[in-house]
């Protein structure tokens, strides 16, 4: 194993786990649909590079919410030889990433009929392949299918700027509920939206759509169209219990996601407290018994939330131990007492596994009140981060 930083906590990243995970969405969809990832937030705070070292060959299509992270890939390919991948902008951008977005063959997405005023005197040989972006119902970002033929008279005006490569949209509660009505309204709208537009711009009668993220590519297979964006699950978590009460509804078999991420540490140092000491920042935790403690080189700062002072376990040598006192922005105090006899430094996990016993991210999200989304994607971008491919 590559060797781990001693002063910080780091981040393990499971190949094996990762590449499982997109076979399973590979079956899922089948050989119609082209398999799309989200690598946004620092591919869900896993790292971005790690990432793509292990599934850049492996995808259709990479979905990221910056036009700096799409530039950032396109620099990845140049350096590894890689021959480039369709990268899809989700987010927003500024007039002066234009001109790299197009050089760079990069797709962007009309959020808004703010997008449109970006291409005022631009002036290009090429053009931009944009993705129409319907607002069915989530009010995020994306045109509103009332105003659609207003926006479309607007977007004519650029015509001869941009292609119109795909139309998309984005579910707004599919992770929350085991019914998948309102779903199937705002797919009910898209479809219809799609038809109306093919029917008055006949250029668009091949476009490509797409629609679903995790939970809808897993649950409704109407709306995988001709690709999906899978974003959580590729990472091994689930969009929510919700979504994996319904699969196994859908399905007698539960797919097999594993966890890609561990984050671990050593600690700074260990020693044993008197019975009526106190620990960290407001005296919040008091030693009722003679203690052995671990202090943790890993805080608030790097994404251990808060909240968690008091509340979590973490693992050493198998064993669960709790956290004591408050989480400090550097520092975390864990009582050992019932796993060591000693002072010698240890391993901890903070999520992840050792020896069969598990802290995940849905322990650490119900702990702090929060969804694993929350708790992968805010650990920090400054950590290390070790690519495992035992
Ligand atoms: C984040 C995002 C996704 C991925 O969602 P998951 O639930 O993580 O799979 C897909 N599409 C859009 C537009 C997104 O913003």
């Amino acid at each position: 194993m590559t060797t781990t930083p001693k002063h910080t906590s780091w981040i393990e990243i499971k190949s094996c786990a990762l590449k499982n995970n997109l076979e399973i969405f590979r079956n899922i969809i089948g050989k119609n649909t082209s398999l799309g990832v989200v690598l946004k937030s620092n591919a869900y705070g896993h790292g971005l590079v790690d990432v793509l070292s292990i599934l850049h060959d492996k995808v259709d299509l990479i979905h990221v919410i910056s036009p700096e992270d799409a530039l950032f890939i396109r620099g990845y390919e140049k350096k590894n030889n890689l021959s480039p991948k369709r990268i899809l902008v989700l987010g927003s951008i500024d007039k002066n990433h234009l001109y790299d977005m197009m050089e760079n063959n990069i797709e962007l997405v009309l959020y808004g009929s703010e997008f449109l005023s970006l291409f005022e005197n631009i002036n290009t040989k090429q053009k931009f392949q944009i993705h129409l972006h319907i607002d069915t119902g989530l009010g995020r970002e994306g045109l509103k299918v009332s105003q659609i033929d207003n926006e479309m008279i607007c977007l004519e005006k650029i015509f001869d700027k941009v292609e119109i490569k795909g139309i998309m949209s984005h579910f707004a509660n599919t992770e929350d509920v085991t019914d998948q009505t309102y779903a199937k309204e705002q797919l009910g709208v898209f479809n219809e939206t799609v038809i109306k537009l093919q029917k008055k711009y006949p250029g668009l009668a091949n476009i490509e759509k797409h629609f679903a993220a995790s939970a809808a590519t897993m649950l409704l297979p109407e709306s995988r169209f001709d690709s999906v964006r899978i974003g959580i699950s590729l990472y091994g978590l689930w969009a929510s219990s919700e979504t994996k009460v319904s699969y196994n509804v859908l399905s007698k078999e539960l797919p097999d996601l594993q966890p890609v991420m561990s984050w671990k540490t050593k600690s700074q140092t260990v020693k044993k407290l008197e019975p009526g000491s106190f620990i960290g920042y407001g005296r919040s935790y008091k030693c009722e018994c003679p203690t052995r403690i671990a202090v943790l080189p890993v805080g608030y700062f790097d994404g251990y939330p808060r909240i968690l002072g008091n509340k979590a376990h973490v693992l050493v040598e198998g064993q669960r131990c709790p956290v004591i006192g408050r989480i400090m922005m550097n520092h975390i105090v864990i009582d050992i007492t019932n796993v060591t006899n000693d002072n010698r430094q240890i391993t901890v996990t903070l999520l992840g596994e050792d020896h069969g016993e598990k802290i995940t991210a849905e322990m650490i999200a119900e702990w702090s009140s929060t969804i694993n989304y929350e708790v992968v994607t805010r650990i920090g971008a400054h950590l290390p981060r070790i690519l495992r491919t035992d």
